[in-house]
């Protein structure tokens, strides 16, 4: 098959990891920088063109779209769409997971367990929305953060009403969060092939720091995963729309609860932990799912 990974850099491991996975399988990979992909969009042959040629018609397409340029990024893998190359995930479904509230609204909807979790505009409703989350500590986030970025644990109420109305002065989206302590700075990373977790990590925060994000000095082990946690992250992902997918657990009193669903889970930390080849395993769904014109993107936007 010809596949395109949609990734701003070769040189990244998950990049190279999935090219070595395509060539080992017999694959054709090719390595597309979605910023320096162009196109006609008003053509009624879709194509999209790369550094001043056209791009040859795919059978699928692996996104890993940085969360900085989503809106660009989808927009390409969208004309992909349109020209019938399956993508592993879909466009729409990269749009929703990246906005952590309309993630969060989404899964509360099926029931899926999460922390208490607010969301305000004007400043002058900050106490009540501190009350939502169940008062101090309690964790503030924005939106559109990402790699622990934007992430900040208030430990008094009136730590709480600065930084929200410091957040709000900036005109930032934020949601304030209970804070789950038992978790003891860390998360389980599951990641999602299908409707498999195929591989899952324990991230543990650095002393000192509640954020377990491998980018903010969090170390990665193996962990043992119940069959609770296991259903949960497949029901997320499968939610979300995404079949490749990290969902990110935190263990609570009151079971796992999700924290954000990542559509373009890295997979360093997570084949280095569990010496697992999960690139192995995205090449493989591939193998089994791909067909012509396979998304429920197609024509619909
Ligand atoms: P990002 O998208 O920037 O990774 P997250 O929502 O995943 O943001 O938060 C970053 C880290 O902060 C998590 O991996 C977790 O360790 C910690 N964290 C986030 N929310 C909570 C919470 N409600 N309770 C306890 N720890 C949390
Ligand atoms: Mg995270």
């Amino acid at each position: 098959m010809k596949i395109a990974i949609l990734s701003r850099n070769k040189k990244l491991y998950s990049t190279r990891r999935l090219v070595e996975a395509c060539e080992q399988r017999g694959h054709e990979p090719m390595v597309i920088d979605v910023l320096r992909s162009y196109m006609n969009v008003a053509s009624s042959n879709p194509e999209v063109h790369f550094k001043g040629d056209t791009l040859p018609n795919f059978d699928a397409i692996i996104p890993r779209i940085g969360a900085s340029v989503t809106f660009y990024g989808t927009a390409v893998l969208r004309q992909f769409e349109m020209m019938g190359a399956y993508p592993l995930n879909e466009s729409v479904a990269i749009s929703r997971s990246r906005d952590k509230l309309r993630s969060l609204q989404l899964l509360s909807r099926r029931g899926i367990g999460m922390p208490n979790t607010g969301f305000a505009h004007d400043p002058d409703d900050i106490p009540d929305l501190i009350k939502m989350a169940g008062g101090a500590p309690l964790v503030i986030k924005l939106l559109e953060g990402t790699q622990g970025i934007g992430v900040v644990l208030a430990e008094t109420k009136k730590a709480a009403e600065s930084v929200i109305e410091a957040f709000m002065g900036l005109k930032a989206n934020i949601m304030v969060q209970e804070y789950i302590k038992e978790a003891g700075g860390s998360d389980i990373r599951c990641f999602v092939v299908g409707d498999k977790v195929v591989a899952a990590i324990k991230r543990q925060a650095q002393p000192g720091e509640f954020r377990s994000n491998l980018h903010r000095g969090g170390s990665a082990s193996l962990v043992k995963i119940s069959p609770q946690e296991r259903a949960t992250a497949v029901k997320a992902a499968n939610i979300m729309g995404l079949n490749v997918a990290g969902v990110d657990l935190l263990r609570s009193e009151r079971g796992p609860l999700v924290m954000e669903v990542n559509s373009s889970p890295g997979l360093e930390g997570i084949e280095t932990a569990t010496g697992k080849d999960v690139a192995g395993m995205i090449i493989g769904f591939i193998e089994k799912n791909a067909k012509p014109h396979r998304t429920r993107t197609r024509g619909k936007g």
